[in-house]
Order: structure tokens, then C-alpha cells, then sequence
């Protein structure tokens, strides 16, 4: 007799850094995961907005394997053709001028901080400081948790990285009176849509991004957006401030844009262009000829309609979620296949495992928001699937918890 995985207890000898769901998976296939025990589950999350093109996405695979049998990793030293090219294809599709790469998005964000300090200090400012939002989240290096504006993240870890004040999300006027009492200001970073915090839309949507470029112009401010979560077609555009017709100066992305691979990226344009030169900033693993080969085959699936199908199938299953769960007191925000849906309870945890045990892998954030983050690959009767499972799941769960009448 074997035990599966899933049931043996953790061992000690791993850091419990993850409060971890009693479930393993051996196998994926498109929206698709498949336990030890061959269940089947409809996976909403992506690996958290990871996999856009889907589990086991047979381009990626491909690249991959062909890749890791010819040459992975040579170092920085030396020209590396597929991470000159990834560059090029990088910034032919979000409109940027230059590309930096590192493995990870809180990597990809530091790079950005690590920028709008240069830009200060260029400009005479002793003390660069950065503009960030209420509820954002930037990563989990002592920079990027201090940008967070989560305090759970942050407690225990002071004390925190110099440069940075807080304003609430949405709130341009909040900007506007820190603009007139604080002269060290160099940038303001700001996510297009909240991810982490639960899927939080400003409320004139990339309305919001346009009011920010102004205010960065107006004040010679970097415009530094976070698209980590939001960017590789994630909102139903390559980017989300392609939405706003706006162009950043610094762009940080990475979830998303190796398909799984770890690989993140720092780009950087108009007044950002120049700030970096050799010696200011690097990292070994960096844009190695494997995660440059298997980003640009992601590239490749996602401007294959991918990213449209993301825009058609988002607007699918929000007007799904409206039309059977409105009448509920559940509301629905988000773009693309970043989606939202907030249930009219104190705490929906539980849900989780109500789901996962119905075959149905789904986050939930802040308490009550559903954070759903399926494949940009979904078909239309993947999308009808998802809304009538998810909200078949939220009746009953509404009903239990007395919210509804049974
Ligand atoms: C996930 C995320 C990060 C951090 O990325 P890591 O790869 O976990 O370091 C930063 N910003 C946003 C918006 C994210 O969603």
C-alpha cells in the first residue's frame, strides 16, 4: 500500500511559510489539474496568475525541452541572441524602449525602486521617495514588502526601507496634497487592478492610470506600473495600461510571461530610458537562453488570439456571475480573466475547500472576494462551466451561512 503524498503530514524539514491545502497535483492539462488519485479539478487560479496559456501548454513544452537539451545558462557575460530577442519582441508590444530581466516579480519591482532612485538622485534629491497605494502589494524582498500596503506582510520585519509614503488607491487628490507638501517625491507605483488584495478596479477603471500619467508629467514623476499580475494579456490587453493609452516610464511584469518558467522583467522608457548603465544593477540567473526561450513561446501563443480570447471570455463570465448572482447581493469587478466576485458575507475562507472538494481549485482574498485568475486559453464552454460551478458553490454556500433564505 502506498499513501498519497497529500495525506502524509508535512515534514518539519520544510519552512511552514504556506498554510498548505491538503492536495497535490501530478498532472495538468490546459484549465485542467489532476491529483494523485486521477480527480479532475477546474483550475481558477493559474498557478496565481501564472499560467496564462494553461497547464502543460505543448508550445512552451516544446520550447523548453529543446532548449534544456541544447543550452541553458551561460551568465550575463557573454551576448545572449535569445534574451536580445525577447527584448526586441518585448518592447515591440508594449510600446517600451528597453528590457531588463530577472526571475521573479518582486525582483522585476526592486529593479524599479533600484530606478527611481536614480532618477532622484539624479535630479539633486537626497532622500528619492516613492508614491504607493493602500491594499497594493509589490513583493516580499524588505523594498518590495515595504511598498506593500499590507501590514501583515510588513509586521515583524523592521525596520523597513526608507523612501516611500502611502496614499489610497484610487485617490487622486491624495497624490495631489502629497505632491504639495513633500519635495523628494521621484515616482509613483501603482498596480492597474489590485490583484493580491482581491481584485480592487479604481473606480474610473484605466481611467485612473490616464489621471496618473498626468499627475507624473505635471511633476516630473516616474510613472512606475506594477504589472506583474495584470500584464501577458491577463486583462484582456498585453497590458492594462494599454487599456488607458498611456505609456509608463518603468513597467515591472513577470506572472505570466514564462508561462510557469520563472522569469520577470523590468522595462523601461521615455525619461527611465537611460538611468541604468553597466555595472548599476544584474543578477546571475537573469534572462538565461531557457526562460528567454520559454517566454518568447509564450509570447508567441498569447499574440496568437489569446489575448483576446481573454478580453471575449472575461466579459462572458462577469456577465454570467451578474446575471445568476446579482439577485444574491454578489458584485463583480475586474478586466480579461482577472475577476472579482464579492460575496456579501464577513468571511468566505471556507469556500475554498467547499470548492476544491467539488473539484473546483479557487482563491479567496480579503476575506470575502473571490479572486479568479483561470487561463487566458478558456473556451466559451470553459467559461460557462466555471460561472454555473462557481456560482452553484456561492448559492449554497450563501444559504449556509444564512445569508440568503434556503
Ligand atoms: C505576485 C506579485 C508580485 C510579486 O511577485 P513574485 O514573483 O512573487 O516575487 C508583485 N506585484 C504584484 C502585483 C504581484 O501580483
Amino acid at each position: 500500500m502506498t499513501t498519497s503524498s497529500s495525506s502524509r503530514p508535512i515534514p518539519g524539514t520544510l519552512m511552514p511559510t504556506y498554510a498548505r491545502q491538503p492536495v497535490a497535483f501530478v498532472r495538468g492539462e490546459g484549465a485542467w489539474l489532476f491529483d494523485e488519485d486521477g480527480k479532475r479539478y477546474l483550475d481558477t487560479t493559474s498557478g496565481i496568475a501564472v499560467c496564462g496559456l494553461g497547464h502543460a501548454h505543448p508550445g512552451v513544452a516544446a520550447a523548453i525541452a529543446d532548449q534544456a537539451a541544447t543550452l541553458v545558462h551561460t551568465s550575463n557575460l557573454y551576448r545572449i541572441p535569445l534574451q536580445e530577442e525577447l527584448a526586441e519582441r518585448l518592447c515591440a508590444v508594449s510600446g517600451m524602449s528597453r528590457a531588463f530581466f530577472g526571475n521573479s516579480g518582486a525582483e522585476a519591482n526592486e529593479a524599479a525602486i533600484k530606478l527611481a532612485r536614480l532618477y532622484g538622485h539624479k535630479k539633486g534629491i537626497a532622500l528619492p521617495t516613492v508614491i504607493v497605494m493602500e491594499n497594493s502589494f509589490h513583493g516580499r524582498t524588505l523594498a518590495t514588502l515595504t511598498a506593500t500596503g499590507n501590514a501583515k506582510i510588513q509586521e515583524g520585519f523592521g525596520p523597513l526601507v526608507e523612501g516611500f509614503v502611502r496614499v489610497p488607491f484610487d485617490d487622486i487628490e491624495a497624490i495631489e496634497q502629497v505632491a504639495a507638501s513633500n519635495p523628494n517625491i521621484v515616482a509613483v507605483l501603482v498596480e492597474p487592478i489590485q490583484g493580491e488584495s482581491g481584485v480592487r478596479t479604481a473606480t474610473k477603471g484605466f481611467g485612473y492610470l490616464k489621471d496618473l500619467r498626468e499627475i507624473c508629467d505635471r511633476h516630473d514623476w516616474l510613472l512606475m506600473i506594477d504589472e506583474i499580475q495584470t500584464g501577458n494579456g491577463r486583462t484582456g490587453k498585453h497590458f492594462a495600461y494599454q487599456h488607458a493609452g498611456i505609456l509608463p516610464d518603468v513597467l515591472s511584469t513577470a506572472k505570466g510571461l514564462g508561462n510557469g518558467f520563472p522569469i520577470g522583467a523590468t522595462l523601461v522608457a521615455g525619461k527611465a530610458t537611460e538611468l541604468f548603465s553597466p555595472g548599476k544593477h544584474g543578477t546571475t540567473y537573469g534572462g538565461t537562453p531557457l526562460g528567454c526561450r520559454a517566454a518568447l513561446a509564450t509570447l508567441d501563443a498569447l499574440l496568437d488570439g489569446v489575448v483576446d480570447n481573454a478580453a471575449v471570455m472575461g466579459e462572458r463570465i462577469m456577465q454570467g456571475f451578474r446575471e445568476r448572482l446579482g439577485a444574491y447581493g454578489v458584485c463583480v469587478e475586474g478586466a480579461g480573466l482577472m475577476i472579482g466576485v464579492i460575496l456579501p458575507v464577513a468571511s468566505a475562507a471556507s469556500l475554498v475547500a467547499l470548492a476544491r472538494e467539488a473539484g473546483v481549485l479557487l482563491i479567496v482574498s480579503a476575506e470575502h472576494r473571490i479572486r479568479l485568475l483561470p487561463p487566458l486559453t478558456l473556451t466559451a464552454a470553459e467559461s460557462d462551466e466555471l460561472v454555473a460551478r462557481i456560482s452553484d458553490l456561492v448559492v449554497d454556500f450563501l444559504k449556509a451561512e444564512g445569508v440568503v433564505a434556503a
